[in-house]
């Protein structure tokens, strides 16, 4: 019985590739689309249209094939495991090639066709990495006179590239993404050489306030090639992260140079020119293409406020906060409500400092090992690799689901959390404290695709809160004193510190600092869907805007985001600049519009 029904469901799948494999050797687009439901959505990773795109419908499936079949020449579609069905739909992985790669994708299937569908690029034919079967000799088994050792030819390339030789891609930013882009670009053997104005990669971390521990776990957290071993901690230390970040550097060989500032960055007839300032003086690069790695928590959002300049006591952005030691016995008010003032709040409650939170907006928040059962558990954890959910698997099943509908996924899990943690929420609103589930309920991941905020994960410091041993205040600032923060409601918060936990920045804002304001006024708004959700604007784009992708400025690319997305779209990131370097024809289909300047 169960044969039979693997059978029919593995039939059903084969049959439906090879009638869209049939129609696509055909030039046949409205028959290719007739294959798909009504309401479905294709997104590609660059195997179609040399971009990171989804369309809707039928008609943006045509419209998708129309423009991009005649160069994608795809072949080869193929199961690669046998089907599985929940209620109406199957699900399926298979393979592809087109005539520049080999693919891999997902399908699900229903009665009515293709609902969704995934097509990512995973390799150039002919440009294969080095791995397996390929992997380097690392030794010349042949005598030969003037012979270089692997440290020799290390060193004259550390010597040259930069220097003598240009690379190809500039990678502004050696932070967990830069570093990320870097080890893949290295492996593909694209001249690359990545930035940062810190003294040693990893940096970025350790300087961030001292209890940071992150806030995903171990699963999904693995950088490209070189998974973290099974001892390592669930949840990383920030110090731990960055001496791994540091391991990770050295060892995958990414050219890398640090205490390197870019002051600017110019793209005039084809190539950029990237002023950057070392020790040893100013050095002018020339590569084809810059990656703005610059970290999208990186440009720190100072809110401005009347009597600023009159405060007697300290102000820091999250971002500068040094920790909570030398605060101990001190008046400190914490002006916002999410990740970084819950955890800095924590930790100056732990160190005796009388804290106060000022709440301006609702906050979600969810407990951290709720959002790991429930919200990671299937996809990133030791069950997850029980069940034969790799890493990479996890990171291909999380990209099958189409953004448009991705909420639809979530909310059911966010209402088990609520269930769950009913009495957690009970305490958290009688304290007053604003709670929100989203805009449509759909919780922690959709506020971060949208809009990179408006979230705490609870490692604990959500209970002060609720049980009032961090104070809360609401509403906006409207001044500082000499010694007080007061709000508009008149309310004075005596203070001898204030931690501004207001946030980022958009990355293009680092367009405008190291290119001009018209490049990042024409590249727009970095990050975010288009959801029109508060602070994610219309219209839908159906994608992060301008990240990992062609943007409205010639080869200037984003890179960035949580350690799953630096790893993943790394990858499709460093296949775009390949291709480039090797000439091959990359026809970017519907390129990135821009709506918002930021
Ligand atoms: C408090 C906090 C907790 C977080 N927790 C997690 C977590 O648990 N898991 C997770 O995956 N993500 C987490 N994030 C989000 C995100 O993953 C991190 O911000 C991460 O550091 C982003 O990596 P990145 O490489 O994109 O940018 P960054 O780490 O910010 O790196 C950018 C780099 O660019 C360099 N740079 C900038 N301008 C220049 C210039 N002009 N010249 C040279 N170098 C320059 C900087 O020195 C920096 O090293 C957290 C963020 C914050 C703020």
């Amino acid at each position: 019985m169960t044969q039979t029904t693997e059978l029919s469901l593995r039939q059903r799948v084969d049959d439906w590739l090879a009638s869209f494999e049939a129609a696509l050797r055909a030039r046949d687009v409205p028959a290719a689309a007739a294959l798909f439901a009504p309401a479905c959505f294709w997104r590609d990773l660059v195997a179609f249209t040399w971009n990171i795109t989804t369309v809707e419908g039928r008609d943006g499936v045509a419209d998708l094939l129309t423009s991009t079949l005649e160069t994608t020449g795809p072949s080869g579609f193929e199961l690669t495991e046998e089907p599985t069905e929940a209620g109406d739909v199957i699900d399926a992985w298979f393979r592809f090639e087109t005539a520049t790669g080999r693919g891999a994708g997902h399908l699900r299937l229903t009665s009515e066709g293709a609902w969704t569908l995934l097509t990512t690029l995973r390799e150039l034919k002919g440009f294969e990495e080095n791995q397996g079967e390929r992997r380097p000799q690392g030794v010349e088994h042949s005598l030969a006179r003037g012979r270089k050792s692997w440290k020799e030819k290390r060193d004259e390339e550390a010597a040259t590239l930069g220097l003598t030789e240009q690379p190809y891609v500039v990678v502004i930013g050696g932070g967990q993404g830069g570093i990320a882009l870097g080890a893949r670009l290295r492996q593909l053997g694209v001249p690359a050489l990545v930035i940062d104005k810190n003294a040693r990669p990893g940096d970025q971390w350790r300087g961030r306030y001292k209890s940071l521990c992150l806030h995903d776990p171990v699963w999904y957290d693995h950088l490209p090639y070189l998974p973290f071993p099974a001892n390592w901690p669930v949840f990383s230390p920030k110090d731990k992260i960055g001496d791994w970040l540091e391991m990770y550097t050295r060892v995958m060989e990414v050219p890398y140079w640090t205490s390197s500032t870019v002051r600017s960055a110019r793209f005039e007839d084809g190539r950029w020119s990237v002023v950057v300032e070392r020790a040893a003086g100013t050095v002018e690069l020339t590569p084809a293409h810059v990656v703005f790695a610059t970290g999208m928590s990186g440009k720190p959002n100072w809110p401005t406020f009347a009597g600023q300049d009159v405060f007697r006591g300290e102000q820091q952005h999250s971002s500068g906060h040094p920790g909570p030691e030398a605060y101990g016995g001190k008046k400190v008010v914490v002006v916002g409500s999410n990740n970084s003032a819950f955890d800095i709040c924590g930790a100056l409650w732990e160190h005796g400092a009388d804290v106060t939170m000022v709440q301006r907006s609702s906050t979600h928040i969810v407990k951290s090992a709720s959002l790991m059962d429930i919200g990671l558990g299937d996809l990133y954890s030791e069950r997850a690799v029980a069940s034969g959910v790799t890493t990479d698997k996890a990171d291909m099943i999380f990209a099958s689901i189409p953004y448009r509908i991705m909420h639809e996924f979530q909310i059911p899990l966010y209402e088990r959390m609520a269930e769950r943690d009913a009495d957690f929420y009970a305490r958290l609103e009688k304290a007053g404290f604003r709670h929100d589930w989203g805009a449509d309920g759909s919780g922690l991941f959709m506020k971060y695709l949208r809009r990179g905020s408006g979230y705490y994960i609870d490692v604990g410091a959500a209970d002060l809160v609720a049980d009032g041993r961090v104070k809360l205040a609401h509403g906006q600032v409207d001044r500082l004193t000499e010694d007080a923060v007061v709000l508009e409601d008149g309310t004075e918060l005596p203070a001898d510190l204030v931690v501004y936990a207001t946030g980022y920045g958009s990355m293009n804002g680092w367009v405008a600092d190291l290119v001009d304001a018209p490049t990042a006024a024409k590249v727009g708004k970095v990050w975010g869907l288009g959801s029109d959700t508060p602070k994610d604007p219309g219209p839908w784009e159906g994608e992060q805007r301008n990240m990992w992708k062609p943007t409205q400025q010639e080869n200037l690319w984003f890179h960035g985001g949580n350690l799953h997305q630096s790893r993943h779209y790394s990858l499709y990131l460093a296949l775009q600049l390949k291709a480039r370097y090797e000439g091959l024809p990359t026809p970017v289909y519907r390129l990135q519009e821009s709506h918002h300047t930021g």
